[in-house]
Parts: structure tokens; sequence; C-alpha cells
């Protein structure tokens, strides 16, 4: 059959899951409007025509068939609570969008008014890291409104900041050179689980020579794949890549030229890097200081050098140091001038949006308030929703004493002190905190106030439906249009709609702009369509009719050769420094000034100086670590996992994406000298506890973890019997810089469940 005779159509779409890949997915829709096939798009380089295991079944998911498709009102008297899975919706009763939106806007207007608009907190991650839905109308709306900004601090906020401190912006190897490398680095990088496009050109390098060596506390699968793993103690990184700065410098195998013209701060680096011997390095991560010695030399003397180094390791209490240290390791060794060499965590900074315009952060003027609203971290949501202005509370008292000529709401807005007032409101969307938030019991207890009006956008029942009031259904990547980015390549991509949303799911965009009118903001920016957004966030200029002038090109650095014309055609474009990769090569970082302080590479940081921080890498044991002073009682350092086959709590619920994960599957994995000390045998039921919660689980016995370690992986807390998940244990203390989330700086101690009688 001719394609033109083909009675099914084939949709450009992008993933638009938390993931560095942003793979282009072509979906194949037969005549009834039904996706019968996702597939990774052939044509773009980096997807090469493959998913992932998570998306290659992504039907279940858009299919599945308790996919919330109605919006939902909590049933009068339904307590807010856990609830079995498969019986949440007996607490719900279905409702129109019309009853529900007017009802929430009616409801966030009052809280607005008794308490300030910044008592309604939004709440939202990366369930979608689309340009629009990530993050356009949804903020737009919440500024115009007057409510909470939130500090998304919780996946990768310290590690970016620190990148930021040495290098001015996040730019990195582009993935298709890593074919080149003759060393590749994995450091805390799970490539084949979460970054698997890149795997393809590992293994193209390793065909030519190249060797793998990956750095992690866990034996992953792409540690059990490389040619070295060297599994260290959690926390002590840092600690590595001074050790090898300290090798790499006592042996002049570093590379005088580029830190002559590309760098600030050799001498005091160089002095502390002297401190780091292989030997006390040794002691801390549980290397032998021979093993410091030659992975060092391995990577000063190897050429191209390409290191991957990903957020894991900076989701620790000293993650933005860690990340420092490791971050300059390719700048002492001049490993940026090699094509296939340099290193990446992300590729975010080359995308320069037009966010301004998308968000609109002036429309906070307009709100009651009249100036910017406060920032609440959302690493420390259990903190925010049991703590956060609860004992200056006193907006009614106020009111009522109102006789002095002001206006109710300034008289309310002038009650609080300098945390404002309590959350009173809580919207969720494109995240699941019940599941993913750290110090869960303490998420809990916020979620379960009665007086805390709670909103959630989703695709399922989870952790965090089974407190909300209001419960609206939203679409995936297939029912909404989006442009997007990448952090682990260099192509803008067109998602177009593929299907009609089921039921009546409706996207973030559809959502906010609704709800905007419900609450009667005059701006017309709250009737954009999703075509003109993109047209926004390319910077396409906004005199230009769109329907007149189709080629209207991108004003933002790096898309100036992008219309929205050509991207509808061709689905992704690169970037213009990406264009031709093989006659112009991108090698980051090689040429100046860069957008730091004094222009270069800094390895000294005056800016961290002036806020008091260390402005020199540097290693400190986490408080929560085997040299804390609570490793007397909670003796085990703990690594609270993400799943390979899930994405954080998204496709926890799905049975083929379970099976894939069978093995680990409510297990606490123990090293065998641990178990023995407990008197452990595998499969033993065993208690995981802190101060903060516990959780049960079943001994799996695991030579591969450093003795002192154990290890558990994120779920749904609704699908373990207990009812709690591994943030039961995680704590809301936050990282150097960033103010980021310390999942894996967690102390806990381990003890077999007694038997019952
Ligand atoms: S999750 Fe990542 S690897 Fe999987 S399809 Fe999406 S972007 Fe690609």
């Amino acid at each position: 059959m001719s394609a033109a005779a083909s009675p099914f159509r084939i949709v450009h779409t992008v993933c638009s899951h938390d993931c560095p890949d942003s793979c282009a997915v072509l979906v194949t829709v037969n005549e009834q409007g039904r996706a019968i096939k996702v597939e990774g798009d052939p044509a773009q380089p980096v997807t090469q025509g493959f998913l992932c295991g998570k998306v290659a079944k992504y039907l279940d998911l858009v299919y599945a068939s308790d996919r919330i498709l109605y919006p939902l009102r909590r049933k009068p008297g339904a307590a807010k609570q856990p609830l079995p899975r498969g019986r949440e919706h007996e607490s719900f009763e279905r409702v129109s969008w019309d009853e529900a939106l007017t009802a929430i806007a009616a409801r966030l207007q009052e809280i607005a008014d008794q308490h300030g608009p910044e008592s309604i907190l939004p709440y939202s991650y990366a369930g979608t890291i689309g340009q629009l839905g990530y993050g356009s109308m949804d903020r737009r709306f919440f500024h115009r409104l007057g409510a909470s900004r939130l500090d998304r601090t919780i996946c990768s906020e310290a590690g970016g900041q620190a990148w930021n401190t040495v290098y001015g912006k996040k730019l990195g190897t582009p993935p298709e050179d890593f074919r080149l490398a003759k060393l590749i680095l994995a450091w805390g990088a799970n490539i084949h689980g979460n970054n698997v496009h890149l795997w393809p050109m590992i293994e193209q390098a390793r065909r030519n020579g190249a060797r793998l060596i990956v750095i992690d506390p866990y034996r992953t699968r792409t540690a059990a794949l490389a040619d070295w793993h060297i599994a260290i103690r959690p926390g002590t990184d840092a600690a590595l890549a001074l050790g090898m700065m300290h090798v790499i410098l006592n042996e002049g195998l570093e590379d005088r030229a580029y830190i002559d013209a590309m760098t600030h701060g050799f001498p005091q680096l160089a002095e502390r890097a002297r401190e780091y011997t292989p030997e006390r390095v040794a002691a801390w991560t549980g290397m032998t200081a021979a093993e410091v010695e030659r992975l060092a030399r391995e990577y000063a003397t190897t050429h191209p050098a390409a290191l991957r180094l990903n957020y894991g390791v900076q989701r620790a209490e000293w993650g933005g140091a860690t990340t420092r240290a490791i971050a300059m390791l390719p700048a002492l060794t001049g490993a940026w001038k090699y094509r296939g060499g340099g290193a990446v965590l992300s590729t975010s900074g080359a995308f320069a949006w037009n966010e301004h315009q998308l968000r609109r952060p002036d429309l906070q003027l307009a709100s009651p308030l009249g100036r910017e609203a406060r920032l609440v971290n959302m690493s420390t949501l259990g903190q925010a929703l049991t703590e956060l202005g609860q004992d200056r509370d006193q907006g009614s008292e106020i009111r009522d004493q109102n006789a002095d000529g002001r206006g109710p709401q300034e008289a309310v807005f002038a009650s609080w002190g300098a945390d404002g007032p309590p959350v009173h409101a809580l919207f969720v969307y494109n995240s699941n905190p019940g599941a993913v938030a750290p110090n869960q019991n303490a998420v809990r207890r916020g979620l379960a106030r009665p007086d805390l009006f709670t909103v959630v956008h989703e695709l399922f029942f989870t952790d965090t439906t089974d407190y909300a009031d209001y419960i609206l259904p939203a679409t995936t990547f297939l029912e909404h249009t989006d442009i997007q980015g990448a952090y682990g390549h260099y192509f803008v991509q067109l998602s177009q709609q593929a299907i009609e949303p089921p039921g009546e799911a409706r996207s973030n965009v559809w959502l906010f702009s609704q709800l905007a009118q419900r609450m009667d903001f005059p701006e017309p920016c709250f009737r954009d369509t999703p075509e003109e957004m993109i047209r926004q966030a390319l910077g396409v200029q906004p005199d230009i009719d769109p329907a007149a002038a189709p080629y209207a090109h991108s004003t933002n650095p790096g898309m100036e050769h992008i219309t929205y014309a050509a991207l509808a055609e061709h689905g992704h474009i690169p970037l213009s420094f990406h264009a031709e990769p093989d006659a112009h090569p991108f090698l980051p970082y090689t040429a100046g000034p860069l957008p730091t302080p004094s222009g270069k590479v800094e390895f000294y940081s005056e800016t961290l100086a002036s806020a008091g921080l260390d402005p020199l890498p540097g290693f400190t044991p986490p408080t929560e670590s085997r040299w804390g002073a609570d490793a007397k009682r909670y003796p085990l350092e703990f690594l609270a996992r993400k799943a390979d086959n899930y994405m954080n709590s998204t496709f926890a619920n799905l049975d083929g994406h379970r099976k894939m994960e069978s093995r680990t599957n409510q297990r606490l994995e123990i090293h065998p000298a641990d178990a023995k000390a407990r008197n452990l045998a595998d499969g033993d039921p065993v208690r995981i506890f802190n101060d903060r919660g516990s959780l049960q689980l079943a001994a799996l016995l695991n030579p591969s973890l450093p003795p002192g370690v154990v290890a558990a992986r994120l779920d749904w807390a609704k699908l373990h019997p207990d009812g709690g998940n591994v943030n039961a244990l995680t704590s809301e203390r936050l990282t150097d810089i960033g103010a980021g989330a310390t999942f894996y700086s967690t102390l806990v101690e381990v003890a077999r469940v007694a038997e019952p009688e």
C-alpha cells in the first residue's frame, strides 16, 4: 500500500519524561484516532530509531484502564489518608470541568482574600519537560495570583549551580562525540538505565578500543558492563576527585597550556589538592591508594577522555562541592580540547528559550501582592506544610480588628513576618510529592491537614491524590502539543498532538488558561494558544502575524535558523553550533570569555567566597555518614535508589514495568558482612529505620555493595504492604549549594522483624 493510501498517520512527538535523551517519538495513529505504535525516530541522530524499555511500552500507560479520565471531587466526610490501591475512587465523585474549575477558582480566591495569596503554593517539577507543559501558562497564572513561588530544587539544583560556578553555563560534550573517546568515565551515571541513547556511542567507542570506567557505590547495569567498576562509599566523590588532582599535579600530568589560557585560580587549587594524598582518599572512599593513582593516571594520559557526570552525586549534603571538584577534572587535563573529550552534566544551558515571555514573572506586579512573591523550597515540603508561618496565622484576627482604615487585604498581608503566611492551598501538577519528596512522614502530616485545600492534576490515583480535594485528569505527551530542548543533546524538537485526550483529560496549558479566565484575569496572555506560546518560546517577533509569516525566524541565540514551519516539517533541528558537527565540531569551554566573573573556568570562585562558602572544592563527610555523630545509632549508609524502568514514580503502577523491576521489588540490598552481623539471611523480613520513619522489606544479600551501605529503590508508598517508601527515611537537610534535596545522605539501622508468635 502506498503511503498516500495508508489509513494510518505517523505523528512526530517528543518524549517529555525527565530524561536527558528527549527522544523523537513517532506515533502511528489508526483511522479511529487510536495510537497503535510508538517508535524512536530513526532520523534523529541521538534517538537513532529506538526507545528505552519504559517508553517502548508507552501505550500501556496511555490506555491504562485505571487512568483518571474525569474531574473528581472528594466526597463529603471522606478522610484524607492513604487509600488502598484500586479503591481510591470510593472517596471521590465525578464532577464536570465547569463545576470543578468554578469551585477551585472560588476557593483559591477565598484563601487569597483571607490569608494572602502567598498562602497558595504551586508544586510541580519535571513530570513533563516540554517548555509549555513544564512552565508556561501555569507560571503566568500563579504569578498573576500572587501565589508563593516554588524553588524547584529537588533534582538538579545543587549540581547545576555548582557547574555554573566553574563554567558559567551548562554545556558539555555532544553525545554523538562520545564514540570518539578512548576513555569514558561514568561518574554517578547509570547510562544504561537512564541515558540509554548514549550507550550506542559508548559501544562504538569501545569497539575502537576505549575503556569504560564507572564510579558508583551501586553496581548498576552500567557498572556491571564496565571495564572497571569502582564502588566508592556514598558522598566521598569529592575526596576522590581531589585525590585524582593530587596525583595529576604531583606527576606533572596537567595541561599547562589550557590552564594558562582558560582558567582562574590554579595556584589555589593546586595547594588545596596537595592535602588529598592517595592514602587519605583511600581511607575515605574505600579504594586502595594504588587504585586512586591508577585512575588518575589513566584519566589524565588518555585522550580523548569523556566524563559523563550525572546528578546522583549532587543529591548529597556536599553535592555542590562534589560537582565542582569533578567538573574541574577536564579543565585540569585539557580534555575539552579534544573532540570526543570533555565532560557533560547537562546540555540545557545551550537552549536560550524566551522564558520571560513564556512565564511572565512581571505579572506578579499586577497581583494583589504588587511585588515578587516569597520562595518556598520544594525539597522541604514537609516543613512548608507543617511549620511555615504556623505561629503567625492571625489573619482573621487582624481582619476583625481592621479599624485603622487600611483595606482588608493590606491588613492581612501586614500581619505576616518574614516567612509569610502558612500554606492553605497546594496545587500539584507534574509531580507526586506524596511519593517522591523527602521526609515522607512530615509531607503526609502536612497533606492530611483538614484545612489544607489540595488540587492535583494527574494521570492516575497516586500517593498524592489520596489527599486531594479535587483531582483533575491530565494529558500524556501524545495528547498535547509542545516544544522541547534537552539536557542530553543539542536538538530543538516539536511535539505534535497525536491523539485526542481520552475522556476529559486536559493539558496544563488548557487548565491554567481556564482557571485564569474564571478568576477574571484581564491580560490577553491567558488566552494564548499552544502554537502562539511555542512561537514565544522561540522568540519569534511578536508583531509578526504567524499566519502571514510561517517562516518567521527565532531571535534566540543558537536558534536563529529555526522557524515554526521548519520544525513542523522536520520535527527536530540542531542548534546552530551543532549543525555541521564534522566540519565544525563543538568544543565547549575552549574559547573565552566564558560567562563567569573572571571570564575563565573558575577553579577558585570569588562569588562563593563572598557568600561565605568555600571558594575551592573540598571534601567534608556528610552529617549522615559513617563519620557522623549519629553513626553509632544508625551505622548504615542508605541509598534510596531510583528504578531503571520507572521515571521516579511514573510507570511504577504498571504491571509490565513492575515485572522488569521484580528483582529488587520490596527488597533491601545489604552486604553479606552487614547481614551476618545482624544475623540475617537472604529473604528474611527486615525493618529499616531511623528517627524519621521505618519501612519493612525483605533482605537481599548483595556482595557488590560497599560494606556499611544498604540500598532500596523508590516505589509508590501505596504499593508497599506497610504503606511507606524509601522517603520515609530520607531527610529535609539541604545541599551546600543550591538548597537541593540530600536523598543520598541518609543513615539507618536494619533489624530482623520478629516472627509472629
Ligand atoms: S525516557 Fe528517555 S530514553 Fe526513554 S523514550 Fe523518553 S527520552 Fe527516550
